[in-house]
């Protein structure tokens, strides 16, 4: 006989996403978590004790609890305290800046959320630094894209960051200019980043109110832990006191940004020291990952392209760093046996991450690297393949496609638009995918990433009879891209992403099945509810 449940969750439908996809009816769970049985309701009401807690869960659905792969945790916490400016007109924008202003006293900065979208304007051309010169005379104003990677900001944001009309554009940066070479007001990547600079570092009080912000969202959106893409050290810290404190409830796989070359900040490379740090705080959080930004973003015009921008002839993007860099950076992190993530959007991006990692691994040999390219793009080659061969993980977030679907059309063309945002296509060389948000530039609901993966059109139904559908996944591969593969990328498939025994009772619960309602009715799926969020046998959210 075995032991006694501390839990058991009966009455349900369960998807385990084990690796024959059987379904269940009951969970049974012990005092420390973990699932000791899951089956029919006799077989683990057999294992009901005097002391066992059972939960009726009244037919509801269960599947394993859902992983966001790529969010930036703090930022899409800050971003819920910020400006709201995402999916708003311009005019709108401005008002808001407009009504920002009288609020706050002079010379207090105004930053806006992720992120606005000229492609969704009347006048689609990059707004101006006159615009909102006279939204807002007497404070800064910063408002970045929905991508992140440009921005477009004041004359008092660029006065403090010390950038006028004759500042050289630093590598990897624009500052876009008027045809009389004054500044236009809007900056990508580098430049963008030279004005971000001069905001004010929030306190350590806003970031805790930030990270709170973000976990209780991400929470109410059924996920249960989270790959954080890109901390610094003071993130990291910051992240570990909440957990010290006990107000941590995600599982969270940190991953430190900026560390591996020589020429990033002296405190991210003494903290490469400290790292791997593995499953502190109850197996809460983790950091063994290390972050590479390669490129820009396709909507910047920063994607590293092999062939030029389709609407901007002679113009390729933008390298972050030359294919030696890049490979002592990642022999670096390979030399720790750290995990390595690298953000690659463009398709000449992928290839020169992908000759870094083959060199590394031909030197340093490791089966099980599960390094990573994040975003993995734009596919023209045989990229994919070559990342199968070599064990690398793609990680993709499936609501870029259908938001980027007209944009990407300009950019990138005819030819190529078959193999941008490809879930799909790249699975089809790589056998699994881990999938995630990119949160603040999508919303961290995996709901919301099913219904994009499966359908190839966003919570708005956009574009009308989804972008590209060839490079659609079907419901099941989507559910996988937010369990298992998602645990397989984080290193974490031997205890979450399925519902096995042995495996943390980490559980999302929903008033409807994902798989039936992706098969009859997918537009339907954006209405499923998340009743439950469950780690470790805990309800961290209820709805
Ligand atoms: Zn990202």
């Amino acid at each position: 006989m075995a032991k006694a449940a501390a839990k058991i969750w009966m009455n349900a439908h369960i998807r385990t996403m084990d690796a024959a996809l059987s379904e269940a009816q009951a969970l049974a769970a012990d005092s420390e978590g973990k699932l000791i049985a899951v089956g029919s309701d006799a077989d683990i009401l057999a294992l009901r004790g005097a002391g066992t807690e059972v939960f009726d869960m009244g037919g509801a659905h269960i599947v394993p609890g859902l992983l966001d792969t790529h969010v930036h945790f703090r930022m899409y916490g800050e971003s819920l305290l910020k400006l709201k400016i995402r999916d708003l007109s311009k005019e709108d924008i401005l008002a808001s800046v407009r009504e920002a202003a009288a609020r706050i006293p002079a010379g207090k900065w105004i930053v806006g959320g992720m992120g606005w979208n000229n492609e969704v304007w009347e006048d689609p051309s990059y707004p101006t630094l006159a615009e909102l010169d006279e939204a807002a005379p007497d404070n800064p104003v910063l408002l970045p894209r929905m991508d992140g990677h440009l921005i477009w900001a004041n004359s008092l944001a660029y006065r403090a960051a010390g950038v006028s009309d004759d500042t050289p554009d630093p590598e990897g940066g624009e500052f876009m200019k008027t045809p009389d070479g004054k500044l236009q007001g809007c900056a990508s990547n580098a430049a963008a980043k030279t004005v971000r600079a001069a905001i004010p570092a929030p306190t350590a009080e806003e970031r805790r109110e930030a990270m709170f912000a973000a976990q209780a969202q991400i929470l109410a959106y059924g996920v249960t832990g989270v790959s954080d893409m890109g901390c610094d050290p003071v993130d990291l810290e910051d992240i570990d006191s909440l957990y010290e404190d006990g107000l941590g409830k995600l599982r969270f796989c940190g991953t430190l940004a900026r560390c591996l070359n020589p020429k990033d900040p002296e405190e991210n490379r003494a903290y490469l020291d400290r790292l791997p740090i593995l499953g502190k705080h109850g197996d809460h959080y983790t950091v063994r990952c290390t972050k590479i930004l390669s490129d820009g973003a396709v909507g910047a015009q920063s994607a590293a392209l092999k062939e030029d921008y389709s609407d901007r002839p002679g113009h390729k993007g933008t390298l972050m760093y030359t294919p030696d860099e890049l490979y002592h950076m990642v022999r670096n992190a390979a030399e720790r046996g750290l995990q390595v993530s690298t953000h690659s959007i463009g398709d000449a991006a992928i290839d020169e991450i992908l000759d870094a990692y083959e060199k590394v691994l031909s030197e340093i040999p490791n089966p099980d690297h599960r390094w990573r390219v994040e975003h993995f793009q734009t596919v023209t080659n045989d990229s994919p393949d070559r990342a199968a061969r070599l064990g690398v993980i793609p990680s993709m977030q499936p609501m870029h496609a259908p938001n980027s679907a007209t944009m990407a059309l300009r950019r990138l063309g005819e030819k190529r638009i078959h193999g941008a945002y490809a879930p799909g296509l790249v699975l089809k060389s790589t056998g699994m995918v881990a999938f995630g948000s990119d949160a603040p530039v999508s919303a961290p609901a995996p709901l919301s990433g099913i219904h994009a993966a499966v359908t190839r059109t966003n919570d708005s139904l956009f574009p009308e009879g989804g972008f590209c559908m060839e490079n659609a996944v079907s419901p099941m591969d989507a559910l996988k891209g937010y369990t298992i593969w998602a645990a397989r990328a984080v290193f974490a498939d031997d205890v979450r992403g399925s519902l096995e025994p042995g495996k943390y009772a980490d559980f999302t619960v929903l008033d409807r099945d994902i798989i039936e309602t992706a098969e009859t009715a997918p537009h339907d799926i954006l209405k499923i509810k998340v009743l439950k969020t469950v780690i470790g046998g805990k309800a961290e959210y209820e709805a």
